[in-house]
């Protein structure tokens, strides 16, 4: 009697224990995703793109492996972890860019709380969850942080990023994790109702953080319906002076000079110096000299080392058009327009983004070039 008393005892501890463990593991999740709510979304880079900046050679996975799915067009998305300890996004691109064709792996992005890479188009699958889901969904990779904090802000750009292609897709958010039926699944839920792999992934890092894929789940619905409210707001096509809307040339001490567009560096004769990397638009030079080579003028800006010229000077263009800004990845800033008729200043040749031909108005803005004369 009295052993059987204890024993109830023993119980009930034990379950108020768990209660308040559980309780406390929904709070802190629900902070978690109130935590990653204050965060702005880093922005989408693109790899092919970053990795001319870095002279590193784009190694396109979906030109070998064309992976068409199976309904035309992508179910959902699979969210993975990378259980990399101490690899950031950036890390973990250059890491499967060089050798995707080694590990037989690779995504549609990375995401830390800094980046968000993405390594291609949406349009074509990936090898990230076994051949039943590889033609079905976009794939994901959450990078491992080491606090809180950056654990928030990296679920933050991951469900942004998600919620992205939800729309693009015209796909609702709805958790597959407990049933096999929606667009939000964990690697672990594939594991589960497709098979052709055994990953946990990301539940278990979740766990860590006292997060789960609901809670995720929950985060992608949220900025789902602040996207859609925000596609649903009537566009209005206001007209206004280029100075309003261009960014200005930042300061810069005497004899510097900013770079407008992302410059390829040259040699005395012209020639374009393989080994150094494009330098990014932004970047502040020091211009020792000029010269025209072949009826271009360059700039010196080191030993034997020259950009062409327009990168930094401009020209002025006219605008047939009233146009729209687009920014670094093609997408459109605002909904107003720069007026036609004004002459803007424009850097460099024609930038390529997203298969459109672009002027550079700033270092991070461009004008699409039908809409000069
Ligand atoms: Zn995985």
């Amino acid at each position: 009697m009295k052993l059987k008393k204890s024993l109830i005892i023993v119980a009930a501890i034990v379950l108020a224990i768990a209660a308040a463990f559980f309780k406390n593991t929904n709070t802190n999740a629900d902070a978690i995703n109130d935590l990653a709510k204050k965060s702005d979304y880093v922005g989408t880079t693109f790899l092919y793109q970053w990795l001319k900046t870095q002279n590193i050679r784009y190694n396109k996975f979906y030109e070998q492996n064309k992976i068409v799915y199976r309904k035309g067009k992508p179910e959902g998305v699979v969210i993975h972890e990378t259980a990399d300890p101490g690899a950031s996004a950036k890390n973990e691109a250059i890491y499967f860019n060089r050798d995707w064709n080694k590990m037989y792996a690779y995504v549609h992005a990375f995401v830390d709380h800094g980046t968000v890479i993405q390594m291609m188009t949406p349009d074509y699958g990936v090898w990230g969850a076994g051949p039943n889901a590889n033609d079905r969904f976009i794939q994901v990779e959450l990078c491992e942080e080491n606090n809180r904090n950056d654990f928030a802000k990296s679920v933050n750009n991951d469900a942004i990023w998600v919620a992205q292609m939800l729309h693009r897709y015209k796909l609702k958010p709805t958790n597959a994790t407990h049933n096999g039926q929606g667009t939000i699944w964990s690697h672990l839920a594939v594991s589960k109702f497709l098979g052709g792999t055994d990953h946990g992934d990301p539940d278990g890092y979740f766990a860590k953080w006292g997060y789960s894929m609901d809670q995720f789940c929950d985060l992608v619905t949220y900025y789902y319906d602040l996207q859609e409210a925000k596609q649903k707001k009537p566009k209005k096509e206001k007209a206004v002076n280029p100075e309003d809307l261009i960014k200005a040339i930042p300061k810069v001490k005497p004899g510097e000079s900013i770079l407008m567009r992302d410059a390829y560096v040259y040699d005395k004769s012209g020639k374009r110096i393989k080994s150094q990397a494009m330098k990014q638009a932004g970047t502040v030079i020091k211009i020792k000299s000029s010269k025209t080579i072949k009826k271009t003028k360059y700039y010196e800006i080191g030993k034997n080392k020259y950009i062409v010229a327009a990168n930094v000077d401009g020209t002025m263009r006219t605008l047939i058009h009233n146009s729209y800004i687009y920014d670094t990845v093609g997408v459109r800033s605002g909904n107003t327009k720069l007026l036609k008729g004004n002459a803007i200043k424009t850097y460099g040749s024609p930038v390529t983004i997203r298969g459109e031909k672009y002027y550079a108005v700033s270092a991070t803005q461009f004008v699409k070039v039908d809409n000069f004369k």
